[in-house]
Order: structure tokens, then C-alpha cells, then sequence
């Protein structure tokens, strides 16, 4: 089955987010596999944001990243990659659709609250980035009967 990383970045987990994001993803339907707050290092940092080593942003993002705690995460389930990017949101806050995590939560594109893996592999890469295999959970919960045809 398809996995993505998430990660509620420092601002998310300093606003108290943590419960609410969690939530949306479980009730939605997908399958939590990985977990863990964590300390960024700069390095793992600028491994995660390499795509983004030229723009403009990219010194305050590490910093930003590397600031305080964040919670990684890995979800598993059917098209979870593509869906997991609807339910956060474009990625200015200002113009994401309420309904979101960024549309209902943020204001600042440089405080958007959440990553989230854009496509299957890029969420391989960054899977493997954040975890180690024996961090992950091979589980199916009792409910998948009621959720897949
Ligand atoms: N970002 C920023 N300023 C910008 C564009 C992006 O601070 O003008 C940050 C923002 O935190 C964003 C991250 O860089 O989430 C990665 O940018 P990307 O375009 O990959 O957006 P995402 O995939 O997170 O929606
Ligand atoms: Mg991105």
C-alpha cells in the first residue's frame, strides 16, 4: 500500500496542533505507521529541502525547521500521497480552501504548519530520510473491512 511523510513543523506543534492533524488524517481513513517528535538537525534539514537549496527561502527555512520540535510521520492507505496533499492545502495559507490544515490554520507561507510528501517518490525518498525500517509499523487496523470495498 502506498505511504507519504507528513511532518507538523515547528509552528503546528507550538500552536498545539498536533491532536487536531492527527485527527483529520485518522478519520479520513488513512493508517498511521511511523511516529515521532523529534529535534531537526541542520544537515537532515537541508537533506529534506535539497530540491529548494536555491530559492530564496531556503536559509529561513532550515532555520525555521531546525527551530524547534517537529512530528514526523508516515500514512499508509490508497492514494494517500496525492489525498494527504488535499487535506493540507496549497501552500500559502492566505489561499488555501477552507477545509484544509493551511486554509483553516495558517495566515504566512513561511509558517504553513505541515509537510507533506508530493508525490510517491518523493514520499519514498523522504520515508526513507525520516526513518528507519525497524521505526515503521506493518499493522492493519481491525476497521479496513469497513473502510475498502
Ligand atoms: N516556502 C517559503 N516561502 C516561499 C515558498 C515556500 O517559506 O515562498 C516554504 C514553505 O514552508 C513551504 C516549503 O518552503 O512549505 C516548501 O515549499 P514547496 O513549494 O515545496 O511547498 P509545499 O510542498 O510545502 O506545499
Ligand atoms: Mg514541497
Amino acid at each position: 500500500m502506498e505511504r507519504t511523510f507528513l511532518a507538523i513543523k515547528p509552528d503546528g506543534v507550538q500552536r498545539g496542533l498536533v491532536g487536531e492533524i492527527i485527527r483529520r488524517l485518522e478519520t479520513k481513513g488513512f493508517t498511521l505507521v511511523g511516529l515521532k517528535l523529534m529535534s531537526v538537525s541542520k544537515e537532515l534539514a537541508e537533506s529534506h529541502y535539497d530540491v529548494h537549496r536555491e530559492r530564496p527561502f531556503f536559509d529561513s527555512l532550515v532555520k525555521f525547521i531546525t527551530s524547534a520540535p517537529i512530528v514526523a510521520m508516515v500514512w499508509e492507505g490508497d492514494g494517500v500521497v496525492a489525498s494527504a496533499r488535499k487535506i493540507i492545502g496549497a501552500t500559502n495559507p492566505l489561499t488555501s480552501d477552507p477545509g484544509t490544515i493551511r486554509g483553516d490554520f495558517g495566515v504566512s507561507i513561511g509558517r504553513n504548519i505541515i509537510h507533506g510528501s508530493d508525490a510517491v517518490e518523493t514520499a519514498k525518498r523522504e520515508v526513507a530520510l525520516w526513518f528507519k525500517d525497524e521505526e515503521l509499523v506493518n499493522w492493519q487496523p481491525q476497521m479496513t473491512t469497513w473502510l475498502y470495498e
